[in-house]
């Protein structure tokens, strides 16, 4: 046994003596002795017969790296990436990693099987492989996550990610055909070039960079591409601790509503309020919608928001009417994801109930895109609904998608808020001045009322009225403020009683 096992360490020994990439060396010194020994006939057999004899016994298929070759899986993204990682590092190249997210790819399964899933995801990766160079690899490494690593090269340059970034994007976005229908994706890509880390990297942290720029994209701008950075780590890592701070923060009414008034441009008078959401947080002072809204989004948490808005401005409304303050109504915003909650009117209904606010008080502010995308029965049967008991429906950001004039015919809409980006300016250019006065033609004859959004200065204000409008909002009048500093805004305004003399609110987020 023990003779057996020395005879095979000896063989080992020798095999990988003769097979290894150094035995090449020799092939210059034994062509040279063949030559002092056998003259020129003898060299050039020994350099022909030599590699040929390599090569039959099996020598060359052993000089490529043992693990790669010998697996019989083949390997994932951890070992090529610190291959590719040692590589660049070894030769001074760069090497890059795309993780992307297809949306989209999920809905297969459920609505053509997990066969049909399956082959969608295939073919994705199959495309993206053809918009790659050989040696580069793709790994589909979740039911909807693939990651790409670029093989290290010289020319890796920012400029050639972001095309690289292009042409992976127009593979996987191309429309998929599943079971005689097509399906479209949508694709949130993170890319991490291993020029922007140190020496010291390792595959991991690498990885993970582009994990973390994906998931900036992801939330952000989901058919976007986001580079990563120190700039950007910061920025996700400040996220992640803020989106822990939302977990307390409902349970310790840190978010609250804050008021806009909406009025009538030409009288003056306070027509409404438009209630927006604010974070009160104990370390980052008031923050935006736009700095939470999204991480509210993602945890779920949009009709627990909305519920707490709700009611803070029908509580608002109360106080308002106790303190004699003339308030028509107040408007809420509203999400898709609550409209098509199938209890959502029943439950505005019931606050509205438990406040003791008639509906016809209430503004029901539905984004334009909202509308545009759904095709659902629940958001339809929700706006009709509350349309029925008496609310207002608002369609809001009007102009800013593709939404048609049809979709103002299927759902109940009594009011669209024309979008800031209209407004901005409209006293410098006569192109947005026709268009605002078509708008207001248009919605007349639909039997809609209409409100200017975001006038800001004294000009904007005075070419909406000469389009026609009788409705506005903005900083002009009013920035957005707490229930109680709008009590003091509203009563001062109520006093004077001269719509030009506004009192302006300090000047909160
Ligand atoms: P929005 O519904 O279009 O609200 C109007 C936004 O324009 C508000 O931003 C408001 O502060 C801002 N604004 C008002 N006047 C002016 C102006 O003269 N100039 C400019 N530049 N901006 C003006 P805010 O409060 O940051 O809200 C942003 C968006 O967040 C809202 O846009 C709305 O879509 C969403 N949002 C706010 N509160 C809620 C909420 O309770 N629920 C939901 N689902 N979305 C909300
Ligand atoms: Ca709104
Ligand atoms: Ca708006």
């Amino acid at each position: 046994m023990q003779i057996e096992q020395t005879f095979k360490q000896v063989s080992d020994v020798l095999k990988r003596g003769i097979y290894g990439p150094h035995m090449l060396a020799f092939l210059p010194a034994i062509c040279l002795s063949a030559y002092w020994g056998g003259g020129e006939v003898l060299l050039v057999l020994c350099a022909l017969v030599t590699p040929l004899l390599y090569a039959l016994t099996g020598g060359f298929g052993r000089l490529a790296p043992v693990g790669y070759m010998a697996a019989d899986v083949p390997p994932g993204p951890d070992v090529v990436s610190q291959q590719f990682l040692e590589i660049a590092q070894h030769n001074g190249q760069t090497t890059a990693c795309f993780q992307l997210s297809l949306s989209g790819l999920s809905e297969i399964g459920p609505a053509f099987g997990d066969h049909a899933a399956q082959e969608a995801r295939q073919v994705v990766k199959a495309r993206l492989r053809s918009a790659l160079r050989q040696g580069d690899q793709v790994f589909q490494t979740g039911d909807t996550r693939f990651t790409v690593l670029i093989a290290p090269g010289f020319r890796l340059k920012l400029d050639s990610l972001l095309d690289l970034g292009k042409r992976l994007r127009a593979a996987a976005e191309a429309p998929l055909s599943v079971a005689g229908t097509r399906q479209y994706l949508s694709v949130a890509m993170g890319v991490a070039s291993s020029l922007t880390f140190g020496r010291n990297v390792t595959a991991q942290i690498w990885l993970a960079s582009a994990v973390e720029a994906l998931e900036d994209a992801a939330l952000t701008d989901p058919s976007g591409t986001r580079v990563w950075s120190d700039k950007l780590s910061r920025k996700v890592k400040s996220r992640h601790s803020l989106r822990d701070d939302l977990r307390t923060a409902f349970d310790a009414g840190q978010i609250q509503a804050f008021f806009q008034p909406q009025v009538n441009l030409l009288s003056g008078e306070v027509v409404g309020v438009e209630a927006l959401a604010r974070w009160d947080h104990p370390a980052r002072g008031t923050l935006l919608p736009s700095e939470f809204l999204p991480l509210v989004a993602a945890s779920g948490t949009l009709p627990r928001l909305g519920q707490i808005i709700l009611s803070d401005a029908l509580a608002a409304l109360r106080v308002w009417d106790s303190e004699g303050l003339h308030v028509p109504s107040v408007s809420v915003n509203v999400s898709g994801c609550e409209l098509q909650m199938p209890s959502f009117s029943d439950d505005v209904l019931a606050l509205l109930d438990r406040h003791e606010v008639p509906a016809h008080r209430l503004g029901i502010e539905v984004l334009e895109d909202v509308i545009a995308a759904d095709t659902d029965d629940v958001t339809c049967h929700n706006l009709r609904s509350l349309a029925e008991a008496g609310c207002r429906n608002e369609l809001d950001d009007f102009g800013t998608s593709s939404a048609s004039i049809q979709m103002l015919r299927r759902f109940p809409v009594t009011r669209v808020k024309i979008d800031r980006s209209f407004i901005r300016e409209a006293d410098r250019h006569e192109d947005k001045r026709e268009m605002l006065s078509a708008l207001v033609s248009m919605t007349d004859r639909l039997g809609l009322e209409v409100l200017a959004e975001g006038i800001e200065t004294v000009g904007e204000n005075g070419a909406l009225k000469h389009a026609g409008f009788a409705l506005g909002q903005g900083f002009l009048f009013a920035h957005p403020a707490p229930a109680a500093e709008m009590s003091a805004w509203l009563s001062e305004r109520q006093n004077t009683n001269a719509p030009e003399a506004h009192p302006k609110l300090r000047r909160v987020k």
